[in-house]
């Protein structure tokens, strides 16, 4: 199918409204900002990367530990409160550490968070902590080793495991586990999972299959909220949770347990109206939306010398071009986009 310019495709053209640093012109602040740090990964997960891989970016195009720091800080002195950090795998970034720590000593950042695939947490979970981390979502589709292996096409189940433990060990509480739930592949673990969480401080998350360049999505793949519902209830009784702002999980408390399940609907209900999230590419671009193509090079602007008043505008412009909502699957499978390694999820 051919690839469409997301030019001709937008939902809602942009008007050059300006409002502000960190708010678009819908009146939305953008308060969180999701920082990938390498396109790289130590697996190679269906839903997320070409099968033939990705040409892995050069060093010295990615952003440095510095320029992220300094983005952050000038982010920060407009309100942006909170940093979550991914990739790619961003554990496989040299001292990932040291830039936690940075980033958590940034003033009027309150939360940074890590999104990892839990290959390193044996060893590092408590390292992490130390420097700063705050929340940790670890991803793991399936708790059968062989489908495991088929999904990510490598053999670390049992690492992820023992990560997870090392996670809850060493305090990070609720633990957030990411499951990418499709049909035929991993639907029927959907209550296993849910009794894996039951006990303990883990909230678990079902998210809904997304289209992304070469990921083979399709609508028969698609196992909806609605579907992660009526499997979850089969076995367990859930309640919902309030609905905290700006939070895209709907929330349930798992009644008689510890834990706690919730569901990302980006493709049967989105929660675009109150999104306050803008995402920075390993290589230095804003990327509006998910959905949206990188369109302003901080770095580039960096790197020719510009002030931090330079990074604000960059800021401003890629938010001016935000869509009000993103469109559903049937279009995405239309317009160009990266994969998921090379956007950071
Ligand atoms: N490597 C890290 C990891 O495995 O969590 C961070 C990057 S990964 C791209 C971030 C999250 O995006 C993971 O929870 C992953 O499962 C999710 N993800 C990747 N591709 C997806 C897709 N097509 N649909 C839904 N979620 C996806």
């Amino acid at each position: 199918m051919a690839l469409t310019d997301q030019t001709s495709e937008l939902p809602n053209q942009p008007e050059q409204i300006r409002t502000g640093p960190l708010t678009d012109r819908f009146g939305r602040r953008h308060t969180y900002l999701r920082v990938s740090v390498t396109d790289r990964c130590n697996l190679r997960c269906q839903y997320c990367m070409p099968a033939e891989g990705i040409e892995w970016t050069p060093r010295k195009d990615l952003l440095t530990y510095e320029e992220i720091v300094r983005i952050v800080r000038v982010l920060a002195g407009e309100g942006v409160n909170k940093v979550r950090i991914t990739g790619g795998e961003p554990t496989v970034r040299k001292d990932i550490e040291t830039l936690i720590a940075q980033v958590a000593a940034v003033s009027g950042i309150e939360e940074v968070a890590m999104t990892t695939n839990g290959t390193t947490l044996p060893k590092m979970a408590q390292r992490y902590r130390d420097a700063g981390l705050k929340t940790l979502n670890v991803s793991i589709d399936s708790l059968q080793p062989e489908r495991f292996k088929q999904i990510t096409r490598t053999d670390k189940m049992d690492t992820v495991l023992a990560g997870i433990e090392s996670a809850l060990a060493a305090g990070f509480a609720p633990l957030k586990i990411n499951v990418v739930s499709m049909k035929g592949v991993n639907d029927d673990e959907t209550a296993d999972f849910v009794a894996f969480a039951k006990d303990r401080p883990i909230n678990v998350r079902f998210i809904e299959f997304m289209p992304f360049e070469g990921n083979e999505w399709s609508q028969g793949k698609m196992f909806s909220y609605r579907d992660m519902l009526d499997a979850v209830m089969q076995r367990f009784e859930i309640e919902p949770l309030p609905h905290r702002p700006s939070e895209v999980a709907k929330d349930f408390k798992i009644v008689g347990g510890q834990g706690t399940v919730s569901f990302i609907t980006s493709m049967t209900e989105d929660f675009c109206s109150d999104c306050n999230r803008i995402r920075l590419t390993a290589t230095g671009d804003f990327k509006p939306c998910l959905f949206m193509l990188p369109n302003v090079s901080v770095r580039d602007r960096i790197r020719a010398g510009g002030e931090d008043q330079a990074i604000l505008d960059a800021l401003q412009e890629s938010l001016a071009g935000k869509w009000e909502g993103h469109p559903g699957p049937q279009q995405l499978i239309r317009l160009k986009n990266a994969s998921m390694i090379q956007i950071g999820g």
